[in-house]
């Protein structure tokens, strides 16, 4: 039977930072990933050139709920850390708008650099293997492993026996490279407590109502300001698509959005629609309102808000209540959202394994000792921005330091 220090289940982000980190140790690890090759998320990142951490990283661009939980890993592997490594490996980069830091040439990048650090130390990825037991042992955890095809067909089994199991599996965002839930099913066996999970930085979808009005807008983006019931709030661009609103302020908010609430858009951030309607009235009364809005929205969208709720007349003609709702409809759009297009689009997996169970310092279990979890599968999502890579990269360093 194979014997291994450490094994970890998933070769992530975080699972291929915690191997590198704890095989420079002088530990045997042994990472399993069932997909068939390592860093699919990675890989797809950012547009295919990874935003892969943030100038900016604060524990306020992550929620959690015990947001206390993720200081301690960001501050013993921070973004300069990483961007340290990401130099030593002479990768170029560059920085995007807000401190998110993006390779200049591909995500592919990062990943070999990752695997290029497992590949100096004692530490082994294999491809295709899944885990379908795991017995706790009095020390250290007996595995069942099966290899399968890509067809999903089991070609072998094997049992392997190891002192300490990490858990970096990651949430259910995206199936099709590989995500699973399967690692809140494995807390849950050894008694953690999950927290309800939810797809985010995801696209909202259309309600009934709005459907038919909106959809025929996709394609067209501008700069809003959102903002959440909680009252966080966001400026960066909105996109319309075919099945609802998307874009970066979108994403973020969605973090913060629970089903059945509204959000509240401003269409118009720069412009207090109100005062410059009054003002317009004042110095122009012959002109059309539609022009007047024609000034700060993309023309198909003035088009389709005059279609369903306002008439075009000269801003002369337009008492003070007319004035207000227009300013309304601009300033403070309520949306309520359908729904947001779930796991297929998914960025993040909201919620996950309660760290309160979890070191803060090592996030080993405090529960089942030599188990650890690591990366997104636990209560700790970041905003959009490279965020979610510092967290995985932080927590799967600071497990590999301890593990
Ligand atoms: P993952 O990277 O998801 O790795 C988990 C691994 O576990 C996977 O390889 C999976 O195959 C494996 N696995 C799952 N279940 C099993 C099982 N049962 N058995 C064996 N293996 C299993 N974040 C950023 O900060 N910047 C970005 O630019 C960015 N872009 C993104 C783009 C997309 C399209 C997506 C989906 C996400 C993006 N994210 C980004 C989020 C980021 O990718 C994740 O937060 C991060 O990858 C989480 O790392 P992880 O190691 O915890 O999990």
């Amino acid at each position: 039977m194979r014997s291994k220090d450490i094994v970890i289940i998933g070769a992530g982000a975080a699972g291929l930072i915690c191997a590198a980190q704890a095989g420079a140790r002088g530990k045997s690890v042994l990472v399993i990933d069932h997909a068939n090759k390592p860093g699919k998320k990675i890989l797809m990142s950012g547009g295919g050139r990874c935003n892969f951490t943030n100038l900016y990283v604060e524990p306020d661009c992550f929620l959690s709920s015990n947001p206390h939980f993720c200081k301690s890993a960001l501050k013993g592997y921070d973004q300069w850390a990483f961007i340290a490594q990401v130099d030593q490996y002479q990768i170029p980069w560059h920085e995007k708008e807000e401190g998110q830091l993006f390779c200049d040439n591909s995500s592919k990048d990062i990943l070999d650099m990752l695997l290029a650090d497992i590949t100096k130390v004692n530490a082994t990825v294999e491809v295709l293997t899944q885990l379908k037991s795991v017995e706790k042992q009095t020390i250290g955890f007996k595995l069942g492993l099966e290899k399968i095809d890509k067809k999903k067909n089991v070609i072998s089994t094997e049992v392997i026996q190891c002192q300490s199991l990490v858990i970096a599996t990651g949430g259910p965002s995206i199936p099709t490279l590989g995500a699973t839930g399967f690692g809140f099913q494995l807390a849950e066996q050894f008694g953690h407590k999950v927290h309800t999970y939810r797809a985010s930085l995801v696209p909202f979808t259309w309600n009934n109502e709005d459907k038919p009005w909106f959809s025929e807008l996709s394609g067209i983006s501008l700069p809003i300001t959102v903002t959440a019931k909680s009252g966080k709030q966001f400026t960066n661009q909105l996109l319309f698509t075919h099945r609802g609103i998307s874009g970066p302020a979108i994403l973020q908010v969605s973090n913060y959005w629970q089903p059945g609430e509204s959000v509240k858009i401003n269409l118009c951030p720069s412009v207090d629609v109100l005062v410059e309607l009054k003002r317009h009235q004042q110095t122009d009364g012959k002109i059309q309102l539609k022009t007047v809005l024609n000034q700060w929205l993309p023309k198909r969208l003035t088009d389709k808000l005059m279609e369903r709720y306002f008439t075009n007349k000269k801003l002369a003609e337009l008492n003070s209540n007319e004035m207000s709702l227009i300013a309304n409809q601009l300033n403070h759009w309520h949306f309520i959202p359908g729904g947001t297009e779930g796991y297929r689009t998914a960025e993040v997996t909201l919620g996950g394994v309660d760290t309160n169970d979890i070191s803060s310092k090592t996030m080993e279990s405090k529960l089942v000792a030599g188990l650890y979890f690591i990366g997104e599968v636990l209560d700790v999502t970041g905003h959009l921005g490279g965020f979610n890579f510092q967290w995985a990269w932080a927590s799967g360093y600071a497990a590999g330091k301890y593990v």
